[in-house]
């Protein structure tokens, strides 16, 4: 070769992507690689909201527990009303919700009922309080209704013995009403998934501390624990971590000691030391990607003992975009949750042109505005370069380009991913 060439090496400028991994082959490979915690913890039913659970729950009850009236009204026996005109009725008292008319009804008799209030026996259809005439003790009822109306029967919601939730569902504000509706104090649920965290390198500084020249402060260890925090997942943050081989070991064994999954930042990049690579296939075993997408390129994978290893590049947005795209989705399994919510796309107008050039996945960061009930535009959040967090701040979004896209003018329609709450 002459001397006034340069060979190149792979670059994160080449349009070619020979050998990179796809989104979707990362994630599934990563996915594939998690097992859910088996632990259980019991827990009072408030305590439980946001955890998955455990067990399948069936119900020890009819819900309602007892048949009753959906209305305020007049509980009769539906062979007693009339096929023309208007009868009359003796009214022998009265069954409030959880004061019950004991006495079972006798033909031609209506026993004044509130909503939730037990059917006396023999009573079979209510009529509305509104479509009556009531004078003293009797009450006086036309034509036009159907028997059995305006009653709720014992086990129509949920019958005893009934699975209501099986395992692996997070609960909700609902399903913690449904578990006390059955009556249940206490559920099992699955421990929370430990996650362990560190920020490598040697420019790295702690907030509160000043800077020396070339030095920086360490954000990704905040955005880290910010998006575990929303995940509800138990967090070790182990700090700062020197490029120092013999000390990063130190780190991953920590972590790996008492952690599910551990997370790293920075040292994946090309030229670094590369000290992260090298420990994780030293004590575990490692899968290295690059990952066909911008920003995040480089993630490293893979296991030490059970824990459950992801490399994140060092640049700030990278770390949140794969945290977004492939650790968050593997937390989830991990806490034993076999339904996640996915997380919605929808399309959406962009209003500024979009630069890209086509051979990889681009998570652009975007803002997304609902012109109309339905109808949404989107914006670019300004430059898109790795390390401008700031963007990110402003973003609500990312605006999802497939590797074959390329440049997108203003008014075409894109894909979305909302990320508002979720981040
Ligand atoms: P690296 O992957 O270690 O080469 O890092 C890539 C870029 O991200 C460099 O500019 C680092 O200074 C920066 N970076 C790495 N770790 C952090 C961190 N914890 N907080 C902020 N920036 C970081
Ligand atoms: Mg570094």
């Amino acid at each position: 070769m002459k001397d006034t060439e340069i060979t190149h090496q792979p670059s994160c400028e080449d349009e070619l992507n020979i050998g990179l991994l796809s989104v979707a082959e990362a994630q599934a490979r990563i996915l594939d690689g998690v097992t859910a915690v088996t632990e259980t913890e019991t827990l009072p039913v408030r305590a439980a909201l946001g955890r998955v659970l455990a067990e399948d729950v069936s119900s020890p009850i009819d819900v309602p527990s007892h048949t009753n009236s959906a209305m305020d009204g007049y509980a009769v026996r539906a062979a007693d009303l009339p096929a023309d005109g208007v009868a009359e009725f003796p009214v022998p008292g009265t069954s409030w919700a959880g004061r019950p008319w004991l006495t079972p009804i006798e033909p031609g008799q209506a026993v004044q009922i509130m909503t939730g209030g037990m059917m006396p026996e023999g009573a079979d259809t209510v009529i509305m309080q509104e479509q009556v005439e009531r004078e003293g003790d009797t009450v006086r009822i036309g034509t036009g209704h159907k028997p059995g109306q305006n009653v709720r029967a014992a086990g129509e919601d949920v019958a005893t013995g009934a699975t209501v939730f099986t395992a692996g569902k997070r609960l909700t504000s609902a399903d913690i009403g449904v578990l006390a509706s059955l009556g249940f104090a206490e559920v099992s649920v699955y421990r929370r998934p430990r996650v362990a965290f560190f920020s490598t390198g040697d420019e790295l500084r702690g907030v509160g501390e000043p800077l020396g020249p070339g030095e920086i402060y360490d954000s990704n260890r905040y955005t880290l624990f910010a998006m575990l925090k929303r995940l509800d997942v138990e967090i070790n943050d182990l700090g700062v971590v020197r490029d120092q081989r013999e000390l990063i070991k130190q780190a991953f064994r920590e972590a790996a000691a008492s952690a599910d999954a551990i997370i790293t930042s920075g040292g994946v990049s090309v030229g670094e030391a590369d000290f992260v690579k090298e420990t994780l296939e030293a004590l575990g075993s490692m899968s290295f990607w690059k990952i066909a997408m911008k920003p995040g390129r480089p993630v490293t994978y893979g296991h030490i003992d059970n824990a459950v290893f992801f490399g994140l590049p060092g640049n700030p947005v990278s770390v949140m975009v794969t945290f977004f795209q492939f650790v968050r989705a593997a937390l989830l399994r991990m806490s034993g949750e076999v339904n996640p919510q996915p997380v919605y796309t929808v399309f959406a107008r962009t209003t500024t042109a979009l630069r890209k050039r086509p051979g990889r996945y681009e998570f652009q960061r975007g803002v997304l505005q609902q012109s109309a009930p339905g109808e949404f535009t989107v914006r670019s959040a300004g430059a898109q370069g790795s390390g401008i967090l700031r963007s990110m701040s402003e973003a609500n979004c990312f605006i999802m380009l497939e590797p074959d896209q390329a440049g997108i003018e203003a008014g075409q329609p894109v894909l979305v991913q909302p990320f508002q709450n979720l981040i």
